[in-house]
């Protein structure tokens, strides 16, 4: 079944090598070469051509590259220059794609003054498989939903854990061990709890900052299972009686998150989507306070294509593309409130991957 998914993918990257103007092209990303061989070590490059289909890694890995891909041949590679100069002259490809958004200066330069590859063209591309990766199959559907079920279970915990004296740190570890104890094999990202000013910092870092009735609480966390990743979140008020604004934060919030859940179609383009939640928010005078894009995809990685922003004018959204949908209102001083759900787009429109319910109040016991 897998070597299957391998083989088609091969094949949908030798469809694309005339487009991109290579005879073969290098993966050194981490989540491309996972995702076109299967193999998961820390070191690995891919060099496809319209024949062959490569695999270099050094001795730690050899027996795992064959068992996880077995349609690849296997390039013992001990990171000597020879064996460089071997890997990239065994096939005969004169015209080589790089990653140019994640090989590094020191690789590519390396590469271009080694005298040995200097008959060699390397052509930079912006993008390889990214595009190919943001429509999932259905296992990787199934794997990104098994994820955000342990991470909607961690979300539900936090009525149950927040309390003024804890420090955001504390919260955070404490929700981190809930979502490993659900067998989470690891946090797709460093946990974001964020409270009372805090929470106005979208990418704020759990601090020593204790929480205390009356903060409003962001909390922002993913599960990892299988590689496949999960986002999800939640804002809370700490205590039973939120003042106005609160209400007002959350319930715009809310609303544009609603509206975009029933009104993405697939075929919109990924900045008409972002535009549903941003006009609402805008039109609520908030313009200067919703300084992200709306959302987007996940799978290997935690952000990957599409990205639902005002600059995706050229991405269209199409079945079987998993989104989040986070829209946040952020007013420095105050606090912040932003909620995200996990969706993947069917023929007809956004389905729910998470179903954490929303439920901001934690009271205080
Ligand atoms: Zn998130
Ligand atoms: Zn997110």
């Amino acid at each position: 079944m897998r070597d299957n998914i391998t083989t088609q993918r091969i094949s949908a990257v030798r469809n694309l090598l005339n487009e991109w103007r290579v005879e073969a092209v290098y993966i050194t990303s981490e989540t491309n070469r996972r995702w076109l061989s299967g193999f998961t070590g820390s070191n690995g490059q891919l060099l496809i051509t319209k024949e062959h289909a490569l695999l270099a890694t050094d001795f730690r890995y050899w027996e795992q590259a064959q068992q996880q891909a077995p349609a690849y041949t296997l390039f013992k590679h001990q990171r000597t220059t020879e064996d460089t100069v071997q890997f990239f002259t065994e096939t005969g490809a004169t015209r080589i794609g790089i990653e140019a958004n994640h090989l590094t200066l020191q690789a590519a330069t390396d590469l271009k003054n080694n005298n040995a590859l200097s008959h060699l063209t390397w052509v930079p591309l912006p993008q390889t498989v990214e595009s190919l990766r943001a429509v999932k199959n259905s296992d990787e559907i199934a794997a990104i939903q098994a994820a955000a079920a342990i991470t909607d279970h961690t979300m539900s915990q936090v009525n149950l854990l927040a309390r003024p004296g804890i420090s955001e740190k504390e919260l955070a570890w404490e929700l981190e061990k809930v979502m490993r104890d659900a067998g989470a094999e690891a946090t797709a990202f460093t946990l974001i709890v964020a409270s009372g000013p805090n929470s106005a910092l979208p990418h704020h870092r759990p601090g020593k900052r204790l929480l205390q009735a009356g903060d409003t609480i962001v909390v922002d966390m993913g599960a990892q299972l299988d590689g496949y990743k999960s986002d999800l979140t939640r804002s809370f008020y700490l205590g039973s009686e939120p003042n106005e604004q609160f209400w007002a934060v959350y319930n715009k919030v809310l609303e544009a998150q609603t509206a975009v859940i029933q009104q993405t179609r697939p075929g919109m383009t990924c900045k008409e989507i972002d535009g549903i939640a941003r006009n609402m928010i805008n039109a609520a005078g908030h313009e200067e306070h919703f300084g992200h894009g709306l959302g987007h995809g996940l799978g290997l990685d935690i952000h990957e294509t599409p990205f639902l922003s005002p600059r995706s004018d050229s991405t269209i959204l199409s079945p079987n593309m998993i989104t989040t949908i986070e829209p946040g209102i952020y007013l420095p001083g105050w606090g912040g409130i932003r909620i995200e759900d996990l969706t993947y787009c069917t023929e007809d429109g956004l389905a729910l991957l998470s179903h954490c319910p929303k439920v901001p109040i934690i009271p205080v016991r």
